[in-house]
């Protein structure tokens, strides 16, 4: 790993010594506890560009519910052996106080779609996401930053950002990975307790082959899961369920329910 940068400015330098010698930069933006999902994103990203960049920021203004804060897996050493592993160039680890210098008095608002389905369950849940990813873009400065379809409405409000924005950086969306059995993986998952985690991917199953979103709920809440929501929405379905205290979501394209 050439570098670990916990200051905006120091990666800056880096990353206008990058520009003049004509490299393109991939940006990762996670929340660490990384799994095969982040590493599909990084692996996508190495593949496209010359240098990669994965950031590590448990961000505190995107979460309602500070119990799930506190709760949030942090395993720094880990994340960083798995990235060398994966010969990441760089990765950034802000600190809070930096990133919120201004104690998020600015913030990024997206007035419609933010309120809907996630945002309608976590309020204030996209201003957090869409700020930090603000930030984030704004010091990163890369060519192509990489976000995951299993977060589906997040990334439709990124690449609506960047639009309304102008920011010059392209959003490659990547493709949702699953464990066999079909649970989308999620940092969360390793905070399920083990019954919890075997009767998970029954939500996957039931998103994909109940013939409604109404059944597709009761079916959910038959089989012990509180549902948040299942939507359909711009040729999608899309679901979030509680179990034991953990919140999963996942998504799938709707030709693929049956
Ligand atoms: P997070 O650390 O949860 O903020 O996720 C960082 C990035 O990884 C986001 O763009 C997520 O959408 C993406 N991601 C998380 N889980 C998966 C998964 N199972 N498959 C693909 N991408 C994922």
């Amino acid at each position: 790993m050439t570098g670990v940068f916990e200051d905006p400015e120091t990666w800056r330098r880096e990353r206008r010594a990058l520009a003049l010698a004509g490299l393109t930069v991939g940006f990762v933006p996670t929340m660490g506890a990384l799994h095969e999902g982040h590493l599909s994103l990084v692996r996508r990203s190495r593949s496209e560009n010359d240098r990669t960049l994965v950031s590590i920021f448990v961000n505190p203004t995107q979460f309602d519910d500070q119990a799930d804060l506190a709760r949030y897996p942090r395993v720094l050493d880990v994340d960083l052996a798995a990235l060398r592993t994966e010969r990441i160039d760089y990765v950034l680890l802000p600190r809070a106080d930096d990133l919120y210098r201004d104690g998020f008095r600015y913030r990024v608002t997206e007035r419609d779609f933010s309120t809907a389905l996630e945002g309608a369950h976590r309020p204030g849940h996209f201003d957090g996401v869409l700020t930090v990813v603000m930030k984030l873009l704004q010091i990163a400065q890369p060519d192509r930053a990489y976000f995951g379809e299993k977060d589906w409405q997040q990334l439709s409000l990124v690449r609506g950002m960047v639009d309304a924005f102008f920011l010059p950086v392209t959003i490659v969306g990547c493709p949702t990975v699953r464990d066999q059995d079909g649970l989308a993986l999620s940092s969360r998952n390793s905070t399920l307790r083990p019954a919890d985690r075997q009767r998970a991917p029954r939500f996957h199953e039931v998103l994909s082959s109940a013939p409604t979103p109404g059944e597709a709920a009761r079916e959910l809440n038959a089989s012990g899961f509180e549902v948040d929501y299942v939507e359909e929405r711009d040729g999608r379905r899309l679901g979030a369920v509680r179990i034991g205290g953990v919140r999963l979501i996942d998504n799938l394209p709707m030709e693929g329910t049956r």
